[in-house]
């Protein structure tokens, strides 16, 4: 039977099977061996095909199919091993807060390249509207501002419902990753979605698993109305992920798109003479922190190799 992996810890799998029963599931030896570089050779969001016990509860995963994407972390930069924390994604969505807590652009502006770099389409989702003063609002809409305009935006808030259909349609159907810092709602806006979770808000278990990512494991829900989330406890954003230098660029879309008229084909954008991309930061085209964000993941990527 078909089905699709929601859980792993440790040996063992929880598969929904097509028929929507769960199963727990042991691997077969041959697929243990098969991917090399990785911790973990199966992962949530992987379909898998299963061999059910007589039991009916217990099962063998006897193939894992063709991935459409997988999501992977290092510990750091330097480690060879990755850990894979989740396959299929059809979309990462980012909760931010502009207050309680604040969400700053750089950490936005990063979870979206790496998603560009994923080829995830991204969407942002501010929560908390409902505590936000004229000055919140003022920087809800200057954050909208730069954002609208390069992905898709909703603003919601999971204790009043406003926005909620909004998120509902996006999660419908599909396979959504959830992330964001700690405390600014997805627990609480899963369980709006879908009060069957009962997902533990406040997370204790996040607390816990802080910096061990070892120990952190990814869980998928299927949702009562159709769909999936993955909630990855302990995990803020997607990690690190290797870009080279020159093709930063590549992952902020109106960056991509200036730099088609730079002078130079080798053009870096941060300071070069006829960088268009510089020319339409000055002119107020592309957003002065976008900018910066883009600097900052430049800069870094040449400390990596120094
Ligand atoms: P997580 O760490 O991202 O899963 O955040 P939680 O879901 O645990 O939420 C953290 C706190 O923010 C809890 O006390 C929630 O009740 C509160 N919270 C979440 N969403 C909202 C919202 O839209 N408005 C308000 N006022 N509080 C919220
Ligand atoms: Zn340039």
């Amino acid at each position: 039977m078909n089905g699709i992996v929601l859980k792993t810890t440790g040996s063992w799998y929880t598969v929904l099977g097509e028929n929507n029963s769960y199963y727990s599931c042991k691997l077969r030896g041959k697929i243990r061996l098969k991917e090399g570089k990785t911790t973990n050779p199966v992962t949530v969001g992987d379909r898998v095909n299963i061999d059910v016990e007589p039991d009916n509860r217990t099962g063998n995963i006897t193939e894992v199919f063709e991935r459409k994407n997988y999501i992977i972390r290092r510990s750091s930069n330097l480690s060879r091993e990755a850990h894979v924390i989740a396959a299929n994604v059809d979309r990462a969505i980012l909760v931010a807060t502009i207050a309680f807590p604040t969400t700053h652009t750089e950490f936005i502006d990063r979870y979206l390249a790496t998603a560009e770099a994923y080829r995830i389409p991204a969407t942002i989702v501010f929560n908390k509207i409902d505590l936000y003063k004229a000055s919140e609002t003022d920087e809800l809409n200057r954050f909208l501002n730069i954002y609208n305009q390069l992905y898709p935006c909703l603003t919601v808030s999971a204790i009043t419902g406003a926005g909620m259909d909004g998120l509902r349609n996006l999660l419908y159907g599909q396979v959504t990753l959830i992330s964001g810092n700690s405390g600014v709602g997805k627990s609480t806006l899963i369980n709006a979605i879908d009060p069957d979770l009962k997902l533990k808000t406040a997370s204790i278990s996040d607390y816990h698993l802080k910096g061990k990512h070892t120990t952190t494991f990814s869980e998928m829900f299927a949702l009562s109305g159709g769909g999936f989330v993955i909630d990855t406890p302990g995990i803020k954003g997607f990690g690190i992920v290797d870009m080279k230098r020159d093709e930063v660029f590549h992952f902020f879309p109106e960056i991509f798109f200036a730099a088609k008229s730079c002078q130079f084909y080798n053009c870096i954008h941060i300071h070069e003479p006829g960088c268009a991309v510089v020319k339409a930061v000055q002119d107020g085209i592309i957003s002065e922190s976008r900018f910066k964000s883009y600097v900052s993941i430049v800069s870094d990527t040449a400390s990596k190799y120094r």
